[in-house]
């Protein structure tokens, strides 16, 4: 059966490639990206596109009715740095936007809903090695706060109304396609581009300060295996861990050095050392291998081959 599919916030760096891979997999004409503002050529011209504020529930509800859509993939947000500097834009942004996702799946006006979390609702006190999926969170970032409210308000919509919605913890992600939106892992994509056109890179975390990552095809991977798989595979519905490796600025600096010999980094952390050293180092995603079988494939050098070739 044809389900007609809608992307909001598809310029992004996730929703980028979400919407190239899903138009592959499913025809263009089915998938319809959306967004606030117009998205590189190669998205713009690769199938129907509106501009639609998520926050506007009205407009949200009028292009859902037009397109028929059954599902809808909810990527637009604030991350976590710039959500620092504008919290209350980041709060209606982040909150409404997925409240009026929510509201439509619970009229009935669509069926299923994808809306990504992230490690940001874990905070200072929690585990920080293998971090499991039920532990104290207590996030100290506005982004943070915003994702752990959304996973609560998800989990009581699938309960209280049976609304099927599906959601990851991603950790930051790499990508070469599109740069990334804001957040405190911006490092780990900036670096790549950086080694290649510079041959040195200023990074704004400390050497040691290690994150859990994932290079983008498995993160697109896991988002389409999740929607796809059984209704009643899905044990969680606030979010699942989701893990692929972790490292610091010195280890992709290093990665990068066997490949660029004369690569140099230089260190000076920011505003944005604090977000990360309030984050896990590296998270336990044994409830999303049981549960809908997953696993990912890239780990720091794979990783390392592909941005280089892609970015050359
Ligand atoms: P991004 O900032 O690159 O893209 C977000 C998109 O939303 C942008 O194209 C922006 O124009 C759009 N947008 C902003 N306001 C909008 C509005 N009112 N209506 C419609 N569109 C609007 O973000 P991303 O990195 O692609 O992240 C997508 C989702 O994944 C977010 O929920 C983010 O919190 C989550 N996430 C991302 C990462 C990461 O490393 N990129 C990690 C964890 C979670």
């Amino acid at each position: 059966m044809q389900r007609n599919i809608l992307i909001i916030g598809a310029c992004g760096q996730i929703g980028t490639e979400l919407t190239f891979t899903l138009r592959e997999k499913h025809g263009s004409d089915i998938v319809i990206a959306s967004d606030i503002r117009e998205g590189n050529e190669n998205l713009m011209d690769s199938g129907p596109f509106e501009l639609l504020d998520a926050t506007d529930y009205d407009a949200l509800e009028e292009v859902v009715a037009y397109y028929e859509i059954d599902e809808v993939y909810l990527m637009a947000a604030m991350l976590s740095a710039t959500a620092e500097k504008f919290p209350m834009r980041a709060w209606n942004l982040n909150m409404n936007s997925l409240f009026n996702v929510l509201n439509l799946a619970k009229e009935k006006k669509i069926s299923k809903v994808f809306w990504p979390s992230s490690i940001a609702v874990f905070g200072p006190n929690t585990p920080t090695d293998h971090t499991p999926q039920n532990t104290i969170m207590e996030p100290s970032t506005v982004y943070g706060i915003s994702k752990q409210s959304g996973e609560r308000w998800c989990e009581y919509y699938h309960n209280k109304f049976g609304v099927d919605v599906r959601s990851v913890r991603y950790p930051g992600l790499i990508s070469w396609k599109t740069m990334p939106g804001g957040g405190t892992t911006d490092y780990a994509v900036e670096i790549y581009h950086k080694a290649l056109s510079d041959g040195a890179y200023t990074c704004f975390l400390n050497a040691d300060t290690m994150l859990p990552m994932m290079f983008m095809d498995d993160a697109i991977r896991a988002t389409m295996e999740l929607m796809e798989s059984d209704f009643d595979k899905i044990k969680i519905r606030s979010a699942y861990n989701l893990a692929a490796m972790s490292f610091t600025p010195a280890e992709v600096a290093s990665s990068i050095a066997s490949h660029i010999p004369q690569f140099k980094v230089n260190y000076e952390p920011d505003a944005r050392q604090a977000i990360a050293n309030s984050w896990p180092g590296s998270i336990d995603d044994s409830h999303a291998q049981k549960d809908w079988g997953w696993k990912a494939a890239f780990d720091l050098e794979k990783t390392t081959i592909e941005m280089l070739k892609n970015l050359k």
